[in-house]
């Protein structure tokens, strides 16, 4: 049986991209990655192709909406894929 934490791309080759939260120089500053609003910090990186995008904050975003944390937590995909545009009945 596979779990919300494994993830096919191979963690331990970005980690090496991953940046010092610290480094963010945005204005205002972006969430921290102990926010809950952390989804909503600026893109560092992106790597579609692999299926993950690296986060101002340090926090890692996986296309399943998985997460992974500078701190090593993993946060289990929380959003269904292709639902990311919610259309709001007007
Ligand atoms: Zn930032």
């Amino acid at each position: 049986m596979s779990t919300a934490s494994s993830h096919r791309t191979d963690v331990t080759a970005i980690e090496p991209q991953r940046k010092n939260p610290s480094m963010c120089q945005h204005q205002p500053p972006c969430p921290t990655a102990d926010s809950a609003d952390r989804e909503a910090a600026l893109l560092a990186a992106s790597h579609p192709e692999q299926g993950w995008s690296l986060l101002c904050n340090g926090v890692l975003l996986f296309e399943d909406t998985g997460e992974l944390l500078p701190d090593g937590r993993i946060i289990a995909p929380h959003r269904p894929l292709g639902t990311d545009r919610v259309m709001t009945a007007a």
